[in-house]
């Protein structure tokens, strides 16, 4: 190495280098990882090369003093086509806020509890036997998924009491898509139901349900919670479902009701009035949409 400052000491004053900048590059190859990258790149005898990149060389030990931690960039130093370059790439807490940002906006909730971000699929299983069924079939759809994401599978119809972990399974499986770059959107029925009711007032019930109903992935949780209106059940649940029975497009669900329950509880509106052949409807398209899966064990919600 010492060679080479010399050899390149005597080339720059030939050159009539500016003086201040041939004792900038001398500095700047002295750096340890400098020296490491001429070394790997077997360029401590090649001269014309350092000196093609000197400002390549200088500008990498410059940024590696200006460059604070805080702006998750780190300087490198690549020989690509012949050539010295600087690159700069983010050091592992960017990567991981970048992998945040990502997560926060391929998993989209409406009117859930933040904690469903924290719900994994392998926690899910542990321990509990009776969770085996519900967590292979949530397997089973993000490999194949996965695999064909644009051929259709139907999604998980979750059903089972209150505090088994169906929002949780639900909240695992969106997870594992999302860290495959799919976009899932989980709504809070329910809440979904209300807004509905309230968007009539600003004519905004058509944009939103056009929002909800082509995201790739959609999981309605609670469904069945609430006595829902005719209008809820046929113009906003009937229209999303349809949209993606069309489009083929996988939707889960959740629900303290078995299917044919919530057949039972779809039949009868707010009012009281029976309409079997509105809740059939609704129920042949959930029951395109998803397969049901039991999920049992222990209630879970106060441990
Ligand atoms: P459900 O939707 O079936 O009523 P939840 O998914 O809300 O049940 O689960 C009830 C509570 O138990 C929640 O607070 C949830 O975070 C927690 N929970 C469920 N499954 C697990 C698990 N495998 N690991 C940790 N917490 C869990
Ligand atoms: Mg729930």
């Amino acid at each position: 190495m010492k060679d080479l400052a010399a050899q390149l000491a005597t080339t720059m004053k030939q050159r009539h280098w500016n003086e201040r900048y041939q004792k900038l590059l001398t500095q700047a190859l002295k750096d340890p990882e400098v020296q490491q990258f001429l070394q790997d790149h077997q360029l401590q005898n090649n001269q014309n090369a350092v000196l093609a990149g000197s400002a390549a060389i200088y500008e990498f030990v410059q940024a590696k003093k200006t460059l604070t931690l805080a702006t998750g960039y780190q300087p490198r130093l690549l020989w690509v086509n012949q050539a010295i370059h600087v690159s700069y790439e983010p050091d592992a807490a960017e990567l991981r806020r970048q992998q945040k940002v990502v997560f926060q906006q391929k998993f989209k909730t409406l009117a859930m509890a933040s904690d469903v971000r924290q719900a994994d699929l392998d926690d899910y299983a542990r321990g509990v036997n009776e969770r085996q069924a519900s967590y292979m079939a949530a397997v089973r759809f993000v490999i194949d998924y996965a695999k064909a994401p644009k051929t259709f599978l139907p999604g998980l119809y979750l059903s089972g009491p209150f505090g088994v972990g169906k929002t949780y399974l639900l909240s695992a499986i969106a997870k594992e898509l999302v860290q495959q770059q799919v976009e899932v959107l989980l709504v809070h029925f329910p809440t979904l139901a209300v807004q509905m009711k309230n968007a009539i007032n600003d004519n905004s019930v058509l944009t939103k349900i056009d929002q909800i109903k082509a995201v790739p992935i959609l999981m309605l949780d609670d469904i069945g919670a609430d006595a829902l209106s005719s209008w809820v059940r046929d113009e906003v649940l009937g229209v999303i479902l349809q949209y993606r029975l069309q489009e083929k497009l996988p939707t889960f669900f959740s629900s303290n009701f078995s299917m044919k329950d919530l057949e039972a509880h779809l039949t009868v509106n707010q009012r009281g009035d029976q309409e079997p052949i509105k809740a059939a409807r609704i129920m042949e398209r959930i029951r395109f949409l998803a397969r049901e899966v039991v999920v049992s064990g222990p209630d879970r919600r106060f441990n």
